[in-house]
């Protein structure tokens, strides 16, 4: 009997034992196409030489050191590298161990940022309704999906919610897509009226919204708004890129595609490629400047701030990513991903909407493609597609509907960078043939 604790209690998992490229392979032999990366973690597959030998020089050479007394060479280096690459002024990098902790850094250091300046009455956080910022209570205070905030309702800080640029599903008839992005975006500068201008810290979004909507990118022109009113208000723009960030779409930083450079950024999954746990948050020179000035301490931190195990993998993704042009590599194989599953999936009567960047796509499933009617989520036809796809040998990311009916089934693909064009074909076949089973289950 097994003592691990699994998410699913009732799910009787097969054992990963190996990773060969693209494949997961369990102790069955069997093998599964990662088409999903995880949740978007596994950009470089799974057997990367140079990750892995940079793993174990690390091992060999320092494990680990407390960040109160060292630094280390390695997260020297991958903070210089980020920053090198990094949109607009922002010039630190805290490390931190994934994602959720990265959100509730940057969360912390939004409010600290605006005591040391002396403006403690900024404290409301503002975020948007189907988001995901992570599982700890600070970071799903600030998430906007209600199955996941649910049974914790109670020991939530209270954050105020705008919508999301959700067009497929919220942009009205006849209503352009620039008048649509300006319209959802003043909803922002309304929120912060409401509240009170002096009193709100930070406004929080992911610039393609990952776990919860499936790969929904915003309109052009709404980051641009949001940004300024942002700096209108004196309120940090913090960029939640835990799972669209490190090249997924096609830009090392998702934000770039939108023209806009956030005060803070945090990053996870794809930083360490699922080789190490590491997550991070980069702040602009503004803020750090600030601390720096004022009570020179971070009133925050963690065990494992900056493994420098974690960092030397880090390290050795981005440098495999200029190495083998892999963003390059996203950004041509992206169309190509479209076409494919546009091919196989673009007339299917139960898919309302394919959308996403990069190697990162999103499948709405609909039970009316007129009225955009999701199914009934009772029936579960995410999880469906999962089990019957995972049982064809693919791993895809199912996004359940909300009982509350505001929300249908998804599908996330988000395949590792190294993917071919004759795999991703496959990975589109198998997801047709998967869905017409689940539906006719
Ligand atoms: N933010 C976003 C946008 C995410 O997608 C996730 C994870 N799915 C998180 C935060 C939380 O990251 P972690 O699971 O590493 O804590």
């Amino acid at each position: 009997m097994s003592h691990v604790f699994p998410r699913h209690c009732h799910t009787d998992l097969p054992t990963a034992v190996s990773g060969d490229g693209c494949y997961l392979i369990d102790a069955e032999g069997r093998r599964y196409f990662d088409g999903s990366g995880g949740a978007a973690v596994s950009c470089l597959g799974h057997s990367n030489e140079r990750v892995r030998a940079a793993i174990k020089a690390q091992v060999d050479a320092l494990a680990y050191a407390h960040t109160s007394f060292f630094t280390s060479e390695p997260a020297e280096a991958l903070a210089d590298r980020l920053i090198a690459r990094a949109p607009g002024d922002l010039d630190r990098v805290y490390f931190v161990s994934g994602g959720s902790e990265a959100v509730e850094s940057a969360i912390k250091l939004a409010r600290q940022y605006h005591l040391e300046r002396g403006e403690p009455q900024r404290r409301h956080l503002i975020a948007r309704r189907q988001s995901y910022h992570g599982n700890t209570l600070g970071a799903l205070s600030a998430g906007g999906n209600a199955w996941r905030r649910a049974q914790f309702a109670p020991l939530l800080v209270e954050m105020s919610h705008i919508a999301p640029c959700y067009e497929y599903a919220e942009r009205a008839e006849g209503e352009s897509l620039h008048d649509y992005g300006q319209r959802t975006a003043n909803a922002l500068e309304a929120e912060i009226l409401r509240l009170g201008p002096d009193s709100v810290m930070a406004f929080i979004a992911e610039p393609v919204v990952g776990a919860t909507l499936g790969a929904v990118a915003a309109v052009p022109g709404y980051f641009t708004r949001i940004r300024e009113i942002c700096d209108r208000y004196g309120v940090l723009l913090i960029l939640d890129e835990v799972m669209c960030g490190m090249g997924r779409t096609g830009h090392l930083f998702a934000c770039e595609a939108d023209g806009v450079a956030p005060d803070i950024l945090c990053i996870a999954k794809g930083l360490g490629a699922g080789y190490q746990p590491i997550g991070a948050m980069l702040c602009s020179k503004a803020i750090y400047d600030a601390i720096a000035a004022g009570t020179g301490f971070f009133q925050h931190g963690h065990t494992y701030l900056g493994h420098p195990i974690a960092a030397a993998a880090a390290l050795a993704v981005l440098e495999e990513f200029e190495e083998q042009d892999l963003i390059g590599r996203v950004s041509r194989l992206g169309p190509v991903f479209e076409t494919l599953l546009r091919d196989q999936l673009g007339q299917h009567p139960h898919v309302g909407d394919i959308r996403g960047r990069g190697l990162f796509w999103g499948i709405e499933l609909v039970e009316d493609r007129a009225t955009k009617a999701p199914f009934d989520p009772a029936r579960g036809l995410a999880g469906r597609v999962k089990r019957i796809a995972k049982s064809r040998g693919l791993l895809c990311y199912p996004m359940p509907g909300t009982r509350d009916g505001r929300l249908g089934d998804h599908i996330l693909l988000a395949p590792p960078f190294i993917a071919d064009e004759t795999q991703l074909a496959e990975v589109a076949a198998v997801l047709k043939a998967a869905l017409d089973g689940a539906l006719a289950g």
